[in-house]
């Protein structure tokens, strides 16, 4: 006979609250058995019901008020979503960024978990080759004849052919010719061991390589290495190296790569080199394949983990060693709701789990330079480029003195001409989508704005339509200007629409092609560009920042970087660093082999420090300058920052609220010795989706005295907001002071 004793349970409810709740177990069902901390219960909260994670239980009532205790509805896992560890880094995110605890877990969970009802797993098709079948059906299709290729090898799940960049369409084409057949591997599935483990084409590392990895390997607990190297110096051989060894221990690994990366050559890499079951979590996967893929490491059927900012909270029970590629990269920051940074995060995981964080990057961020300063992380230098591959060679471009059309210099022009000529490829990057920045009433001055922002439309000539880059409302070409009448709009800006026009006329002979978000509609069309570009079918390349990060391009020999003028003179103290981590990287992309890569850059301030710094001493010597401004002017990574922002549809409310709370700041920070409160200032774009926008920077030399002002300000915030219009968040570590 078993006594019913009910479990005490603290819940971290998704609500906008900074507590967790204590709820009990229901009555009918005995618990004491099972380990509930990491499941999610549907419990009633207020009159709604809503998701909680479990994290922590007793059998001892905690509350002592007056209310009653309820019981929790359902729990809804037989295993927990988070161990404890996520518990952990959770409960401590969520302290460290100011975020309600449960809106920090349910941010965490996977899409599919968000639900309130069980998961259910659906089965995973495993892909395997008919033998004998006939292929002359096929002769002719070279993408299934690869995908065949690939499945004949050994069976592939869909998971894993996606991942390679083989779509559905493929697959099903190969199953209704009879080439291939599924079954379900959920049927068949084990936890995956050590035993098993095969490692294929490993490299001997050279000189620099083996001094890190044996720096690497040799430390043992927690510990933060960086390895810096340009692309191509041999970063991604020594993770594969230290996750092989963490295999053979039978541990599990996880690799961070900022989305863009995620490609199937990546992924490729990872699947040649180990028979070991990889998963992927990207933001274009669905939420079942997602859950799969979560699962998979859960239950320890799969070794290894790629994937983005959110793969971070995956519940992976032997998790060895943390991999962060491209550290410096922005897109590891949540911009929006619970907004943390996945290295940071990733770091505090790997403290917890007393287990290696090894980063990358040919640019690393100024906080991680004085990490390394302060010999907090161990810095790993890789000199040299794999193969016969040379530096880059840069130079600056004086538009003062130059012939400018559309935007491109007769200098630049003739440079393209001479490598296009060499049979080589040249590539350009503008940060401007669309065909021009404005269009302009040429009578009166009249810009056309977006009714929403205060901002000013960009021309879309292909769609043929004036857009808004922060509301993404679409307008009609308008006849005439709304003002005066006048009929002759002129079009202001070059966007990369409109250089790869000119580019065309300029080149008549050239293949050029346009690498932007309105020109790549999704990861499968980007990595059919990019193996087009690879293939010589394009041999002028025009795009945004998707150009600069991640892929190689090994034919392209010269660089161009149309406009860096726009982001010398920008507000946000963080500009220079991004703008040096651009440019060295997007130089990074170019020449491989023995062909040798020039970089310009076209601005009106060749004088300007950042550049001049950079071009004599290299990125090393920007960071140097760059920290001795940031230690004089007082700014991060030498004192913490945060930013309370409001916004509201109405203005006379937000401003309402942002002085009262600025009050009240102003007030409350004389009992700390080095908080600052700045003034307020409406934001970059003061409106925005037809809402005002308003922040105040706070800014501190210890994160404690940060953090505890922060806390003051959160329990006092809602005396002075009109509930019913204001909206407000407080940002720790923003990446941005405006
Ligand atoms: P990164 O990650 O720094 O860009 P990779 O590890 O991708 O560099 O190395 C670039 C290229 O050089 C890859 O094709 C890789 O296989 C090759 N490579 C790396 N290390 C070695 C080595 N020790 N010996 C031979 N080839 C290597
Ligand atoms: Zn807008």
């Amino acid at each position: 006979m078993t006594f019913n004793i009910a479990m005490y349970l603290q819940l971290a409810v998704n609500t906008p609250i900074y507590q967790t709740f204590e709820y009990k177990t229901p009555q009918n069902i005995v618990y004491s058995d099972r380990n509930l901390c990491g499941c999610r219960a549907l419990v009633k909260f207020g009159n709604r019901k809503t998701i909680g994670v479990i994290v922590s239980t007793s059998d001892k009532q905690s509350y002592s008020g007056r209310g009653v205790i309820r019981e929790v509805e359902e729990i809804l896992d037989d295993t927990p979503v988070f161990d404890m560890y996520a518990i952990r880094l959770l409960s401590w995110a969520s302290s460290y960024y100011h975020y309600p605890v449960g809106e920090v877990f349910y941010t965490a969970l996977p899409p599919l978990l968000k639900k309130q009802n069980k998961a259910e797993l659906k089965p995973i098709d495993l892909w395997s080759a008919i033998p004998g079948a006939d292929t002359s059906s096929i002769k002719r299709a070279k993408a299934c004849q690869s995908a065949l290729e690939i499945i004949r090898q050994s069976p592939c799940t869909t998971h894993k052919l996606k991942e390679l960049g083989i779509s559905s369409a493929i697959i099903n084409k190969l199953s209704g010719l009879n080439l291939i057949t599924k079954t379900n591997l959920r049927d068949q599935v084990n936890e995956w061991t050590q035993e098993q483990l095969e490692v294929t084409g490993t490299k001997k590392l050279n000189e620099e390589q083996q001094a890190a990895y044996d720096t690497i390997s040799s430390a043992s607990g927690f510990n933060v290495f960086v390895i810096n190297g340009v692309t191509g110096s041999g970063k991604t051989e020594i993770y594969l190296q230290l996750i092989a060894d963490k295999l053979a221990e039978g541990k599990q690994a996880l690799v961070l790569v900022p989305e863009i990366n995620l490609t199937p050559q990546t992924v490729k890499r990872f699947y040649d080199r180990f028979n070991a079951p990889i998963v992927c979590i990207h933001s274009s996967m669905n939420d079942s394949e997602r859950f799969e893929s979560f699962v998979m490491m859960q239950r320890n059927e799969a070794a290894i983990l790629i994937g983005t900012r959110s793969a971070l909270f995956a519940n992976i029970p032997n998790l060895g060693i943390i991999i962060i590629d491209e550290e410096h990269d922005s897109s590891y920051r949540q911009g929006d709701g619970f907004r943390y940074h996945a290295r940071d995060c990733a770091v505090m995981l790997g403290y917890l789990r007393n287990i290696p964080v090894v980063m990358g990057t040919a640019t690393p961020s100024i906080e991680t330079v004085n990490n390394i300063r302060k010999n907090k992380y161990r810095e790993l230098i890789l000199t040299r480029r794999a193969g016969n591959a040379t530096d880059a060679i840069f130079s600056i471009i004086d538009m003062r003195k130059q012939f400018i059309d559309h935007g491109i210099s007769r200098e630049l022009a003739l440079h393209i001409n001479e490598e296009l000529a060499k049979g080589n490829q040249a590539l350009l990057l503008l940060n401007r989508r669309g065909y021009s920045q404005k269009l302009i009433c040429h009578n009166c001055g009249y810009v056309f704005m977006c009714t929403n922002c205060d901002s000013s439309l960009t021309y879309h000539k292909t769609e043929n339509k004036l857009l808004c880059h922060h509301c993404e409302s679409r307008y009609s070409i308008p006849h005439q200007c709304p003002q005066c009448g006048f009929t002759e709009l002129t079009p202001t800006g070059n966007g990369t629409e409109q250089i790869f026009e000119h580019l065309m006329q300029l080149f008549p002979n050239a293949r050029p092609v346009r690498v932007d978000r309105d020109s790549v509609s999704g990861k499968g069309t980007l990595n059919t560009l990019l193996d087009d570009i690879n293939d010589n079918k394009y041999n002028i390349i025009i795009g945004t920042q998707m150009l600069a990060k991640g892929h190689h391009f090994p034919n392209v020999t010269l660089v161009g970087i149309v406009d860096i003028d726009s982001c010398l003179f920008s507000n946000n103290y963080r500009a220079h660093e991004l703008l040096a981590q651009l440019i060295v990287q997007v130089a990074g992309r170019s020449g491989r082999g023995n062909k040798q890569g020039y970089v310009f850059l076209q601005t009106h301030s060749p004088e300007h420090p950042v550049l001049t710094t950079l071009l004599a001493g290299g990125y090393q010597a920007f960071t140097e300058s760059c920290l001795n401004i940031r230690r004089q002017l007082m700014l991060p990574p030498f004192t913490s920052n945060a930013i309370l922002k409001a916004d509201s549809s109405s203005r006379e409310k937000v401003i309402t609220f942002i002085s009262d709370a600025y009050a009240f700041m102003l007030r409350e920070s004389q009992k700390f010795q080095s908080v600052k409160v700045m003034h307020p200032s409406s934001a970059y774009i003061a409106r925005k989706q037809k809402r005002y926008h308003f922040n105040i920077l706070i800014n501190a030399t210890g994160k404690k005295e940060l953090s505890d002002f922060v806390d003051i300000i959160i329990a006092n915030i809602d005396k002075f907001r009109d509930k019913s219009g204001v909206h407000a968040v407080i940002e720790i570590d923003p990446l941005s002071n405006e």
